[in-house]
């Protein structure tokens, strides 16, 4: 095998995830693989949901593939009590994911990357001190590997890593946008309550829209139902849409994200928010993070490598936890959670500076304290302060 190609990294998975830790490392001039099973543009199931603080992360535009601008949620419990709040800055954007991530793609590889879609990676091995990965059509070298290859991450078997604490299902399906009844188009539609430590949404795109629920994955069964009665309660007809599930994963633990030069990022290393199940975010500041590391190991530090952990467990790991417990309150406490948002603006105006990255889940928990908390909420005069 001496005329093995030979990277510097190799990734698996055109996700958000290693579709832009291959546009940071390419553009830093190092020699990058990335490796998709799909032929690309590939779908993935997924409602299309970008909070706005998205655009802190990436130095690039995707106005061309945004679908929609969300500026505000109707929001229902038990498909009953439906109220709206707006809010004047953008919160949350749609796209169709598999414009975002060929988008992403197309901007690694316009900075060097090598792509080889269609094809799967279906083993590693280690090889002195590289490793081979090898596909149907090729082996290929490399210093680095990462598997950014989703909830079912064939790399985390590999080296026996399981980093995911709990998981969520989430079953969704995309209908036109007029087989609903009509409504303000620059909202969500979210639901709670009917469903245990989830929600049912109705996320608009231009001319069609994502409408699911998610739910425990131990009760994912009582999914379907639940989807088509709020398909129904939407106006649309259930009979000839089309249903497609997968699993959400979270890590909220400090499980071990990485094995040697072999590092887990994305949904593969758990990423996503346990209480909206939005995971693009994460796995870009995944991306990201690991990115920063990568590029010190190659400048000549080799102790750059530990270090994502570490980053990882101060930065994406006490956000996800946050989010995990407020999550399990307002399950608990739905009926009066779903009355307190309705009747006061603070709970609104958080979640939106959340979807902003004005806030984050973990600052909220550490700035929660109960008079700070009851103030807010009940003296009109502190707010907006
Ligand atoms: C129903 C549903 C709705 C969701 N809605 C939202 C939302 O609105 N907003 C949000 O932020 N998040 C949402 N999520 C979560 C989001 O989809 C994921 O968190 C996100 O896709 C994770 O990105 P990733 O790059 O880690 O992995 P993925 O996007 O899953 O990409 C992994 C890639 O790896 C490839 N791959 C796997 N194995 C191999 C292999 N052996 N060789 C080569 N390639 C391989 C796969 O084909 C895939 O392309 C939703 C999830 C579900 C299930």
């Amino acid at each position: 095998m001496s005329d093995m190609s030979t990277y510097d990294v190799a990734i698996i998975g055109t996700g958000p995830a290693g579709a832009f830790l291959a546009y940071q490392l390419s553009a830093q001039g190092l020699q990058v693989a990335l490796f998709e099973k799909e032929k690309l543009p590939r779908e993935k199931i997924c409602a299309g949901g970008l909070s706005a603080r998205i655009a802190d992360l990436l130095p690039f535009d995707i106005s061309p593939v945004i679908q929609r601008n969300i500026y505000g949620a109707t929001v229902s419990h038990k498909f009953q009590d439906a109220f709206t709040k707006y809010t004047d800055k953008l919160i949350i954007s749609t796209i169709h994911r598999k414009d975002f991530d060929h988008q992403l793609v197309r901007y690694a590889t316009e900075q060097g990357a090598d792509l080889f879609d269609a094809e799967k990676v279906d083993d590693l091995r280690r090889d002195s001190d590289a490793y081979i990965l090898i596909s149907a059509k090729q082996e290929i070298r490399c210093r680095i590997a990462v598997g950014a290859d989703g909830a079912h991450s064939f790399l985390a078997k590999k080296i026996s890593l399981n980093p995911i604490s709990l998981h969520h299902f989430g079953l969704q399906t995309e209908i036109p946008l007029d087989a609903l009844d009509p409504f303000d188009f620059s909202t969500v539609k979210l639901d709670f309550g009917s469903v245990r430590d989830g929600y049912c949404w109705v996320f608009p795109k231009k001319d069609s829209a994502s409408v699911g629920v998610m739910g425990h994955f131990k009760y994912a069964e009582r999914l379907k139902p639940l989807l088509i009665e709020w398909l129904k309660l939407c106006g649309a007809d259930s009979g000839d849409v089309v249903l497609q599930g997968y699993p959400i994963p979270h890590r909220i633990t400090r499980s071990p994200l990485s094995r040697e030069r072999i590092f887990l990022i994305g949904d593969a290393a758990g990423a996503a928010d346990f209480w909206t199940g939005e995971g693009i975010y994460y796995a870009l500041q995944h991306a990201q993070m690991l990115a920063v590391h990568i590029a010190g190991y190659f400048g000549g530090d080799r102790t750059a490598l530990a270090g994502y952990k570490r980053a990882m467990d101060r930065v994406t790991l006490p956000d996800l936890r946050s989010s995990y417990y407020f999550s399990q309150a307002f399950n608990y406490l739905s009926p009066y959670a779903f009355k307190l948002i309705k009747n006061n603006d603070y709970p609104w105006d958080v979640f939106c500076r959340i979807m902003r990255g004005d806030r984050t889940f973990s600052e909220l928990r550490q700035r929660l304290k109960p008079h700070i908390l009851l103030n807010k909420i009940f003296n009109k005069e502190s707010r907006g302060k």
